[in-house]
């Protein structure tokens, strides 16, 4: 047997033996061990050859069921590679399997997932967070190396933080979100789970860049970022929004975040008070737009070209009625439901509109930051990994953990969520850094010299 075939064959032994996480829906074990073969036999040395990879169960790739967590997509093989994939797997990458999300990529803790939560490596009792939880889940606990989510609010960084790894969402348009089944598209996009900044920054390297298949990727060139990992952070000017921290931070996560600028300080970086005036209207406008958006997405799942088909129906009417009532979890219908309201004849200037015009304020703010500083810092989460079950029952309290993330979404710029300690209880609380657009070389020259640091 070749090196890359014992290699994949490690990486489907240690998914196998953590199967009490779920951290994988799908293990795609001959797609895998074929495409190793293949590998060996050719020889040649992509960066990424051999390389076990996982991705969220939304991101779709030739002959590999996707679900997005969900019913109504259960049974579905893309007959197509989404360009991320296209790219790893030219770089040398072996997927191993797709990972459990929130149905849709709607949620923070993978509890709206129709197939079952994930559970926390730290504490199986608890969130790795969501929606990308199972690929946070699967480098956290070591079965994978490098794992793909999607971050429409936070679902890359947020878990990320939960679970002690790295996690990067680009620079809206970075990377291409073809063949990303989508949520809200003017705020989704795909990044990597890893251990360190530094394998960021190859999966980066690997992934960005225009794709003709996505009107939203950009042309611009795409700089080496594990170029930019130089290590020297000196005169960096940090941003940090003390007003914000007030309340509803733990004061754990408050202090870790505290060390953490000290850190950053002894590297030679300075700190100043940014604004971000409006960033309390974040989570309001979030929700507008990205239950909009995918109210309009959704509406292609109608039991008529993907997925699950309601039996016998009466009814055309009755057949898209029936499917989606079936397909769909109440997450979805949630937001479908809101999404279809604020978008409707009467609600849209009141709702939708309004929320647009927040959301070009709430990007100025960022702007007007950037005049004056390299990076913003804030905590990824509020709190550290909550357990299970604990907020399920309680949509607005799991929309409120989004409070820091969801501003890099509306305002398109890059974002990183790197480890920065424990709770007393050992568990990880994420750090975040937000950068300019396109400016994602600073923002992970920072993360990997507050990495090697700290
Ligand atoms: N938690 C947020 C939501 O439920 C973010 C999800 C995401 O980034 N996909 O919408």
């Amino acid at each position: 047997m070749g090196a890359i075939v014992d290699r994949t064959n490690e990486a489907l032994a240690r998914i196998a033996d953590r199967e009490d996480l779920s951290a994988f829906q799908h293990v795609a074990t001959d797609r895998a061990r074929a495409r190793a073969a293949a590998l060996d036999a050719a020889g040649g040395h992509g960066p990424l050859h051999g390389v076990p990879i996982a991705l969220k169960d939304n991101i779709v790739a030739r002959d590999l069921p996707t679900s997005a967590g969900s019913r109504i997509l259960e049974g579905y093989v893309s007959p197509f590679d989404a360009t991320v994939v296209e790219r790893l797997e030219a770089a040398g990458a072996v997927i191993v399997g797709t990972t459990r999300c929130d149905e849709f990529a709607m949620g923070s803790s993978t509890e709206n997932c129709a197939y079952g939560p994930v559970k926390n490596p730290w504490d199986v009792t608890r969130t790795p967070g969501g929606s990308s939880g199972g690929s946070a889940s699967a480098v956290a606990a070591g079965l994978v190396p490098i794992a793909f989510g999607s971050d429409t609010g936070g679902s890359i960084r947020q878990p990320a933080a939960l679970t002690g790894v790295v996690g990067v969402k680009p620079t809206y348009g970075r990377v291409s979100r073809y063949g990303l089944i989508a949520f809200a598209s003017s705020l989704d996009q795909i990044g990597p789970f890893t251990k360190t900044t530094r394998e960021a920054a190859q999966m980066l390297d690997v992934i960005s860049g225009h794709d003709p298949r996505d009107a939203t990727s950009s042309t611009r060139p795409v700089p080496s970022f594990t170029g930019a990992l130089t290590g020297d952070v000196k005169g960096l000017r940090i941003g940090v929004a003390r007003h914000l921290l007030a309340d509803g931070v733990d004061p754990e996560v408050r202090k870790a975040f505290d060390a953490s600028l000290d850190v950053a300080r002894s590297l030679g970086a300075t700190i100043h008070e940014v604004a971000l005036p409006h960033t309390q209207y974040a989570i309001a406008v979030y929700y507008l737009v990205a239950t909009a958006e995918a109210s309009a997405n959704l509406a292609r799942f109608d039991g008529v070209r993907y997925g699950h088909r309601a039996e016998s129906p009466s009814s055309l009417a009755a057949l898209y009625e029936r499917s989606r009532s079936e397909g769909f979890g109440p997450e979805v219908k949630r937001r479908i439901l809101l999404g279809t309201y604020v978008l409707s004849a009467g609600y849209y200037d009141a709702y939708y509109r309004k929320a647009q015009q927040v959301r070009a304020l709430i990007t100025r703010d960022y702007t007007t930051a950037f005049d004056s500083v390299d990076l913003i810092a804030l905590p990824t989460s509020p709190v550290p990994a909550f357990k299970l079950g604990e907020r399920v029952n309680d949509p607005l309290q799991m929309y409120l953990a989004d409070i820091f993330t969801v501003g890099a979404n509306l305002a398109g710029i890059p974002g990183i969520s790197v480890p920065c300690g424990f709770t007393s209880e050992k568990l990880p609380i994420g750090l975040q850094f937000l950068a300019r657009a396109w400016d994602e070389e600073t923002m992970l020259r920072m993360a990997d010299a507050f990495e090697r640091r700290s």
